[in-house]
């Protein structure tokens, strides 16, 4: 039977992601959960803040009580920490720090700024002196009330956030020690190939070393995942078979290489003898157009082609959404933007291409997109030296300097400048 046609890029992500449900959550502490996505809803515990309190440095007053100009008796002192349910005698005043416990009776608190003691304008009178206001405050003036930000009992992160420092410090003020959140998925990384070497023996005659293993377990732990590499599997199908059989133990498993049209790819084979149903193999895409998906019984197995351009790009493109919806994104892809081309760029048109480049603002508020040299799909300098990758799409061959394209970056390199604008 002759193989089905490569499929679209955008068409090989669709089925890729409506095959991939999120993992199940599991608890883990506060200190643990950064980028992870919230399994479950975070209810406070506490009202925030928890009793009304002071929002600056300075006096809490019954407004109705103050003479702008006459003097009033500092009678009471509450620093942060101060007990809260004390009473402001009548006439007096008390001075208070910022979220220091309103007393019982006062309504307003009015800046230390905006008040006169014995050493001066600006300056604290001591409990036992006295102090001059400029203006009578309104009712509530600089007063947080208690639950004004949280009630107790209420919702304060949905399920589905993603736990970053803001969310982190929500969980911990309303009293969460730990959270649930979407377990990570594990992946198992399988290199093939007879001409591959772990680092530790670069430099050996006739072989290379198995670079795309640590290339994808540092994009497999920044996607959420946790990296399983596996030892390298020779080119032979039973050490094929064995090894993936190994790494189906996993959430996910990526293999590398042994999945085009050579006579010792034994990838595919490997994957049918172990049960896996091939959702899809090639994609009209350069680099990486021999890339295979499958899945078999919740488990989901990506083929990436071995050049080690293909390795890295078929990841961002297909690895990493799947990763990011296991972990339980919502948001699967990265946007793009749109770039000017410097330079005028060919491609053919019968597939898409993902083309290596920089890109700089260009003045005019848009951002002006460079090649970053030769596009070979063995090529690793020009993708260290890309800010991530221009799209031409299926269709189109020729385009002239100029002309407008889509971007898509690779991690956050183009969020980031060496100076302030
Ligand atoms: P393959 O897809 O197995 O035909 O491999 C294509 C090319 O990628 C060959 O030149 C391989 O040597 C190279 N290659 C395959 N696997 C790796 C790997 N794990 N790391 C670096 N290069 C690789
Ligand atoms: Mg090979």
């Amino acid at each position: 039977m002759p193989a089905a046609p490569p499929i679209p890029v955008a068409e090989a992500q669709r089925r890729i992601v409506e095959r991939i449900e999120p993992l199940d959550a599991e608890r883990v502490p506060i200190t643990r959960a950064r980028d992870r996505v919230l399994a479950a809803a975070v209810v406070s515990k506490l009202d925030l803040p928890p009793w009304d309190n002071s929002a600056m440095d300075g006096y809490a007053v019954r407004a109705g009580e103050v003479h702008p100009g006459g003097p009033h008796p500092v009678v009471l002192d509450l620093p942060a920490g101060a007990r809260s349910g004390q009473s402001l005698p009548p006439d007096g005043v008390a001075r208070i720090m910022t979220g220091a416990p309103m007393p019982i009776g006062a309504d307003a608190v009015i800046p230390v700024e905006q008040s006169t003691g014995p050493a001066g304008s600006g300056a604290f009178a001591e409990p036992g002196e006295e102090v001059c206001f400029e203006v009578r405050p309104e009712p509530g003036a600089n007063v947080r009330r208690r639950g004004e930000d949280v009630s107790q009992g209420s919702i304060v992160l949905e399920s589905g956030i993603v736990c970053r420092g803001s969310e982190i410090a929500m969980a911990a003020s309303a009293g969460h020690a730990s959270v649930d959140v979407v377990r990570r998925p594990e992946v198992a990384i399988v290199s093939t190939g007879d001409e591959l070497v772990e680092v530790e023996a670069a430099g050996t005659a006739d072989r290379i070393v198995n670079g795309n293993a640590y290339g994808l377990a540092t994009k497999i732990e920044q996607a959420g995942g946790v990296a399983r590499p596996l030892p390298i599997v020779p080119d032979e199908p039973d050490a094929t078979n064995e090894a993936i059989s190994d790494a189906l133990t996993s959430d996910a498993v990526v293999t590398i290489g042994g999945v085009s049209v050579g006579g010792r790819d034994y990838v595919r084979d490997a994957l049918v003898a172990n049960g896996v149903e091939i959702v899809f193999w090639r994609v009209a895409l350069r680099p990486g157009g021999p890339f295979a998906f499958g899945v078999a019984g919740g488990r989901s197995v990506f083929a990436l082609p071995g050049n080690p351009v293909s390795a890295l790009v078929t990841f961002d493109l297909f690895v990493r959404p799947a990763l990011r919806k296991m972990s339980g994104h919502e948001r699967c892809f990265p946007r793009h933007l749109r770039a000017r081309l410097a330079e005028p760029i060919s491609t053919r048109s019968d597939k898409t291409y993902y083309l290596r480049c920089r890109l700089e603002p260009n003045g005019s508020n848009e951002w002006s997109a460079s090649i970053t040299g030769p596009q070979g799909s063995g090529v690793l300098s020009s993708l260290v030296a890309a800010d991530g990758m221009l799209i031409v799409p299926e269709g189109v061959d020729n385009l002239p300097a100029g002309a407008m394209v889509d971007f898509v970056p690779i991690d956050d390199r183009i969020a980031w400048q060496k100076a302030v604008a």
